[in-house]
C-alpha cells in the first residue's frame, strides 16, 4: 500500500495542449500529461501567463517541421516548482520567463525545460507583460540592434506594425530616434500604429514604394523590416535606398519565393539577410544581454506591452484563429 501511494504521489499530472498531426487549429487537442521531475540542468516552471504567436501556427501547420506528437508555445512566464541538480541560478518560488525553440511546451500550465533558459523577472514587470514580450520584445531587439544597427534619424519600414512585434518594433524604433514608417491593412489598425511611435502608417493596398519614396525625398529607406514574406519581398527591395538592408524575417503571406542576387545588382547593391532569434541568444550571455536590453526599454517606459487578447488555454485554438484571420493587434495572452 505504502509503494503504491508513494508512486502516485511522485507523478505529477498537467493539463497542456497536444498535437499528433499538422494542420488547421483544430489539431490543437487539450489534454492531461504527466510531468515528472526535473533532470540535471533542467527546472520545472507553474505558468501564469503564456504568450502566442504567429509563428506557433507555422509550428502548428507545419510550415517550421517539428516531431510529433508535440506540445506548442515558444514563450512564457510562472513560478519555479522545482530544480534538478546543477542549476543554481534560479530557485523554487522565483518569478521567471522565458522563450524556447523546440521542442515545444508553453501551452501547458506546468512544464520541464532547460534551466539555462530561464531569466527572473525584476519586479515591476508583470508575469503577463513577460510571457507577452519574451520572443516578441527580444526580436525587436535583434532587429533594431544587431541584424541593422539603426541609426537616430535614419527611415525605417515595418509591416505589420499594429501586431505583436510591430507594436514593441515601433516604439522602440521610435524610443532610439529612428523615423518609422508602419505597414497595416485596416484604418483601425491605422490608429493602433500611430499610437506606437510610427510617424507615418500606410494602408497596405497603397502604392507602398511610391509612398516611400516620396516620404524620403526620392532616396528610399535603408532597412525595411518584412515579416510578410511572399506577398511583400520585391516591394520591400523596391522600397530600399543604394546599399540598403532587406531584413525579411517571417512569412505571414507564405515563403518568399526564390531570387537571384542580379535582383539586388540592378536595385542598388542591396542586401538581404534572413535571420531568426536563435542565433542571437545562443549563449547564456546573449540571452541576458537581449533580456536585460528589453527589461530596460519597458522600465524606462519608451516601449509598453499591450495585451489586447486574452484567452484560457484550453482555448489555444480560437487564439489562433483570431491571430491567423488578422483580427488581433498586439500581444495575444492565454491563461492557464
Ligand atoms: P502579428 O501579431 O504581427 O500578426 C501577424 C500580422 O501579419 C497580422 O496581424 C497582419 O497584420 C499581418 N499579415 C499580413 N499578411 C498576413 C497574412 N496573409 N496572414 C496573416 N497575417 C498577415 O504576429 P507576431 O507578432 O506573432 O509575428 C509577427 C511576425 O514576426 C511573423 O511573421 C513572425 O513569423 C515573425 N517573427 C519572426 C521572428 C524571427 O526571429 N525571425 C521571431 C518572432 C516573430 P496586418 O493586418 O496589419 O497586415
Amino acid at each position: 500500500m505504502i509503494l503504491t501511494y508513494s508512486w502516485i504521489s511522485a507523478v505529477s499530472m498537467t493539463k497542456t495542449i497536444r498535437l499528433d498531426e499538422f494542420g488547421g487549429p483544430e489539431v490543437l487537442k487539450w489534454t492531461e500529461v504527466a510531468t515528472g521531475d526535473p533532470g540535471p540542468g533542467e527546472a520545472r516552471v507553474a505558468h501564469t501567463a503564456i504568450g502566442v504567436n504567429l509563428i506557433d501556427t507555422y509550428f502548428r501547420s507545419g510550415l517550421y517541421p517539428i516531431e510529433l506528437p508535440s506540445g506548442l508555445g515558444s514563450e512564457a512566464a510562472g513560478v519555479v516548482s522545482a530544480v534538478g541538480s546543477g542549476v543554481d541560478h534560479v530557485q523554487v518560488g522565483d518569478r521567471v520567463a522565458y522563450v524556447t525553440p523546440p521542442p515545444l511546451d508553453g501551452y501547458s500550465e506546468e512544464r520541464l525545460l532547460d534551466a539555462a533558459r530561464l531569466v527572473k523577472l525584476p519586479q515591476g514587470v508583470e508575469d503577463e507583460t513577460a510571457a507577452a514580450m519574451m520572443l516578441k520584445g527580444m526580436t525587436s531587439w535583434y532587429l533594431l540592434h544587431r541584424s541593422y544597427p539603426v541609426q537616430v534619424g535614419q527611415w525605417i519600414v515595418l509591416y505589420a506594425a499594429a501586431g505583436g512585434v510591430g507594436s514593441i518594433l515601433s516604439q522602440w524604433a521610435s524610443g532610439i530616434g529612428a523615423r518609422v514608417i508602419g505597414i497595416v491593412s485596416t484604418e483601425e489598425k491605422r490608429e493602433v500604429a500611430l499610437g506606437h511611435g510610427c510617424e507615418h502608417v500606410l494602408l497596405a493596398e497603397e502604392e507602398v514604394v511610391g509612398r516611400v519614396r516620396e516620404l524620403t525625398d526620392g532616396e528610399g529607406v535603408p532597412v525595411v523590416y518584412d515579416s510578410i514574406g511572399r506577398d511583400t519581398f520585391v516591394q520591400s527591395l523596391d522600397c530600399l535606398r543604394p546599399h540598403g538592408f532587406m531584413v525579411s524575417f517571417g512569412n505571414a503571406s507564405g515563403l518568399v519565393e526564390p531570387f537571384t542576387p542580379l535582383d539586388l545588382q540592378t536595385r542598388g547593391s542591396l542586401y538581404v539577410t534572413r535571420p531568426t532569434l536563435w542565433n542571437f541568444i545562443a549563449t547564456r550571455d546573449e540571452l541576458i544581454e537581449a533580456s536585460s536590453a528589453l527589461f530596460n526599454m519597458v522600465g524606462s517606459g519608451k516601449v509598453s506591452i499591450e495585451v489586447n487578447q486574452r484567452y484560457p488555454l484550453s482555448s489555444a485554438a480560437e487564439a489562433h484563429r483570431d491571430l491567423e484571420a488578422r483580427r488581433t493587434t498586439g500581444c495575444t495572452i492565454l491563461s492557464p
